[in-house]
């Protein structure tokens, strides 16, 4: 297919293509250097450079887990958790992101038990504040849980999102990371119900590291956006319920290639899902952890996968559609992606 007339090199229009970011985990927004701050502050025997480097470099799902706790044990004061915020706002400022969705993983910091989450949301909106101000980028949080933890954890979570809510309305939804195979979705049934009694919207990490059923187990609870759906194409008949609801899948393709759940790029069915006419969105999960960032799976997906430049705007059509933006912002960044020239 012809490429239309660009004025700009494709990477240059990728990057001030307006861009929403539906799958990231701030605490996975840590860059190695921000890491060796944090390390100093708190290390008897600070990390390396080298070392903290050493620490994003992992064979497998369990190992990239393990990965993820290491960087999560070094954040210990509310002070840093406002840094890693501020940090990351900019971050995705520099890739013309205009708005984000980011998990924040309560489920974590309740097991760790050193910070109470009250004490850390006011610094994380403290960073997220002042990040916008100066950048322009708007971020929404939607609070993790870890489902290997437990339903009884999930629930304490989704009830402090729900509290937090009132006070910081950023607070949109909820969700459940972490190892499927441990903590399968029929579980959170109820506690879903009860979340989105609460008003928070619903998402669910399904089919990353295991089968289908667990894709068809988080929309039977209700969630409204799944993360990753890697093997829904094992499954014609859920392949066909995806595209027919329009269900957002967040993709998160490096990602997937990094932790082994997907053995190579040209076996990841990105652009299969697309042409089926399912529901896809490109995110970056844990950027630095997987050495890319949104706008370097945006210029994956159309360098690599053979999406037309016409179809990443759609792809960014997709995600705006599929943020949990009022209707108004919704228009307006509909309109600026659609408008957006060669
Ligand atoms: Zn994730």
């Amino acid at each position: 297919m012809p490429k239309p007339e660009l004025e700009m090199d494709p990477d240059t229009w990728l990057l001030k293509l307006p861009k929403v970011e539906l799958h990231l985990h701030l605490e996975g927004t840590i860059l190695p250097e921000t890491l060796v701050t944090l390390s100093e502050r708190h290390d008897p025997q600070p990390l390396t450079l080298t070392g903290a480097r050493q620490l994003y470099t992992y064979a497998n799902f369990v190992g990239f887990l393990d990965a993820f706790r290491a960087v999560t044990e070094r954040l210990r004061t509310p002070d840093d958790y406002e840094l890693m915020t501020y940090d990351m706002v900019r971050t995705l400022a520099a890739q013309g992101v205009v708005h984000a969705e980011v998990y924040i993983s309560f489920g974590i910091l309740n097991r760790q038990g050193r910070l109470r989450v009250e004490d850390v949301m006011p610094a994380i909106e403290r960073g997220r504040m002042r990040g916008e101000a100066e950048f322009g980028t708007t971020v929404y949080w939607i609070i993790d849980a870890v489902r290997h933890f437990g339903v009884e954890e999930a629930s304490v979570v989704f009830r402090q999102a729900a509290e937090m809510r009132a006070e910081w309305p950023s607070i949109v939804g909820i969700g459940i990371g972490g190892d499927e195979a441990r903590g399968a979705a029929d579980q959170f049934r109820e506690v879903y119900a009860e979340a989105r009694e609460a008003g928070l919207r619903l998402t669910a990490h399904a089919g990353e590291s295991t089968g289908p059923s667990s894709i068809w187990a988080a929309i039977n609870i209700g969630a409204e956006r799944i993360g990753h759906a890697l093997t829904a194409k094992d499954d014609p008949e859920l392949m066909e319920v995806l595209a027919e609801r329009q269900i957002p899948l967040e993709m998160n393709v490096t990602s997937n290639i990094r932790t082994g759940c997907c053995p190579a790029f040209d076996a990841h069915p990105v652009k299969d899902y697309f042409d089926s006419g399912l529901m896809v969105t490109l995110n970056s999960d844990d950027p630095p952890m997987f050495g890319s960032d949104l706008l370097g799976e945006y210029r994956l997906a159309y360098g690599q996968f053979g999406f037309t430049l016409e179809q990443m705007r759609e792809l960014a059509a997709n995600s705006v559609e599929a943020s949990f933006l009022p209707a108004e912002r919704k228009v307006a960044l509909m309109q600026a992606v659609e408008q957006y020239g060669w």
